[in-house]
Formats: C-alpha cells, structure tokens, sequence
C-alpha cells in the first residue's frame, strides 16, 4: 500500500493516549482512555481554537435501524435516514492558513460499494432514487466558500467506508492534474493496510480500488493522534473501524467531535434519548453509548472510543448533557421513519470567517 514515509511537519503527534490503548483488558482500557482523554482535551484545548468551519450536506439515504441504533430501538421501522455532511476547516500554523475538507464524500461514487449497489438491485434504481438526496457536489461547496480546489491542502475521513477519493485526488488523466491538485489524503495507516487485503466481513462496506490511481506522495499514512494547526486534532478511535479516527474541532463553544461511530446525539446521551427503547436499555444495562453496529469489527472499542469522544467534546450550550459530537452521517427525521427523529441535532457548524486567498506553501507543495 502506497503512503508517504514523510511525515508533513504541520502535523504534531500527540502522544497522551498511547499507553491507554495498550491496555490489555477491555475494562481497564476503557477507564484508561478516559482518564488520558481528558489531558488529551486540555492539551488540543490549550492550542486556542480554529480560523473557521463550515458544513455543506452531501447526501441523505437510507439505512438499515438495526445497524444504527445497536438494535435497541423499540421502533418497527427497518431504515433510518442518515445525512453525510462536509466540513471546511481552516486552522493557522506555521504563519499561515491551512484548508481541510472533512468527509467530503463522493456521492455518486458511494454508492458502488457493495452495501449500496445490492440495496440498489434489492429495490430498483428509481426507488433507491427516490430514497435518496444528493445535495450540491463538492466543487459547488467550495466555489460558495470562495475556496479554490488548489488552496485545500487535506482531505480526511473518519474512516473510509463507502468512500472513493479518486475524484478528488487521483489525476483524470495520465500526466494530469487531480481535481485537488496540492491536497494529500490523512489516513491511519491501519485503515490503509485493512484496504490493502480485506477482510470477507469487511468487503460490503469498502470499495477496495478507492485510491488506485492516487500517487503515493498524496497519501500520508498516520499511526495515532495528531494535532494541525490551533483548533483541530485527528485522534484515532479504532472499533467501527480498525483505522478509524476522529476530528477534533474546537471553536468559540470549545471541543467538537466528528465520526460516524455513533449516529446521532442520543447515541451519545442515550439516557435522555426520546426515541422509544433507547433510554430503556442504556437504564437496563448501564451503558453510556449506542454503537453504529453496521460492522462490529472491534465493538468494545468502539464503546471505549465513543466514550473519548464524550470526553473530550464540550456539551452543548443549555444541554450540558448532550456532548458536541457532530456525526458525519447523522440521523435526519424523515416522513418514512417515523419514531426515529433524533432528540437533538447540530445540522451545521459554523465558525469564524473563511480565508478566501488561502493557498498551499509553494515550498511543500510537491510535483
Ligand atoms: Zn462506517
């Protein structure tokens, strides 16, 4: 697997969680975690928050309920409806401006991954359709920022299932240029390796030729928590995935999370959840999260990485009970899913003013 053997050096690799996670019982890494998740938060904290975020909606499609309410909502309704959301963030570092595209996801192409194109042929192209929303593409996003495609110097995901970035990294032709030309991908490095050789239990969910085409100087592999620039930090959160991280951003109202570990804030709060079954069971069983189960790859850390993200994430203004974790593929109420409207919902963040004029350092942009 391609990756860059060079770390960029805006990024600062955090090493406050690196002995929690080898914990070898489950019980005692949980606890662990979220004692080292707090000087984690103090430390990305400490870096002063970001220049700015915005949030753009991708896509809105149905999902299996089982899948992301853990099976523990009492509701008879086979599929909720998630919303993919980009974010742009702009953090200052070094003396100038650096550009990320959070989770900007292809929509068109998503839906080739296994999961999607059987759902596709189960219930017709016109209905899987009709289902789904495809908001304003990526470019459209960026042009109403007023951020050129060459200004973006990252591109992340909390994971990459259903994600292909060959459209925004990989050149449309042989000796071109990719539709972001400076930008490099931000990967774990076990993200890769799991695309690299997957595993049968992981194949619906990936599309394994995502980055062919994609020069291997554009992909950075990363092995833990990073911080870049003030305000923004990539912490890895293995269990929905075994390379999945999570993006840090802090603004005026502090920390924000950002995953799809768990699919709306009542994954997160499940004792104050309206939706029926949710805070029965977190009663019942004493536990503090609901997973997003599609995969289970390492469910136990999934919790224990729900729970970092608790920990470092400030609640929400008024609703201290709530934490600001932002799911990239967030439960969205919808006709069809009655019963399954979220209790509360962040839809949006948005901070500061974007730098227009923002542009990757010539002296690290590579050819
Ligand atoms: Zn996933």
């Amino acid at each position: 697997m391609p990756h860059d053997a060079i770390l960029p050096t805006d990024l600062v690799r955090l090493a406050e969680l690196d002995s929690a996670w080898g914990e070898r019982g489950a019980g005692a890494r949980l606890e662990a975690v979220r004692r080292a998740g707090r000087r984690l938060r103090d430390r990305i904290l400490s870096r002063g928050p970001v220049r700015c975020v915005r949030t753009a909606d991708i896509a809105t499609f149905p999902y299996p309920t089982r899948y992301g309410l853990q099976g523990v909502a009492s509701v008879p309704v086979p599929y909720v409806f998630l919303r993919n959301r980009m974010h742009l963030v702009q953090v200052a570092a070094g003396g100038r401006t650096i550009t990320v595209l959070v989770n900007p996801t292809d929509a068109a192409r998503s839906r080739r991954a296994p999961f999607f194109a059987r759902m596709e042929e189960r219930y017709g192209k016109l209905a899987a359709k009709l289902l789904s929303a495809t908001y304003a593409p990526i470019e459209n996003a960026l042009r109403g920022w007023g951020v050129s495609p060459e200004a973006v110097d990252y591109v992340t995901f909390d994971h990459l299932h259903v994600q292909d970035v060959r459209g925004l990294l990989a050149p449309a032709a042989p000796g071109g240029r990719a539709f972001l030309p400076n930008a490099r991908l931000l990967a774990q490095r076990a993200e890769l390796e799991t695309l690299a050789q997957l595993h049968p239990l992981q194949a619906e969910w990936y599309i394994p030729d995502c980055l062919a085409g994609v020069p291997a100087d554009r992909i950075v592999a990363l092995d833990g928590d990073y911080a870049l620039g003030g305000g923004f930090a990539i912490v890895r959160t293995p269990g929905h995935t075994g390379g999945n991280h999570s993006l840090v951003v802090v603004t005026d109202r502090g920390a924000w999370t950002i995953s799809e570990n768990g699919v709306c804030v009542d994954a997160y709060a499940p004792g104050t959840s309206e939706i029926r079954g949710l805070a029965r069971h977190a009663r019942d069983t004493g536990v503090e999260v609901i997973l997003n189960a599609n995969t289970r790859e390492g469910s136990l850390d999934q919790y224990t990485s729900m729970v970092l993200e608790k920990t470092i994430a400030d609640g929400v203004p008024d609703r201290p009970e709530l934490p600001q974790h932002f799911s990239s593929s967030e439960m969205v109420s919808h006709p069809l899913a009655p019963g399954l409207s979220p209790t509360f919902t962040h839809g949006e963040l948005t901070y500061g003013s974007v730098e227009t004029e923002a542009r990757p350092d010539p002296t690290r942009a590579t050819a």
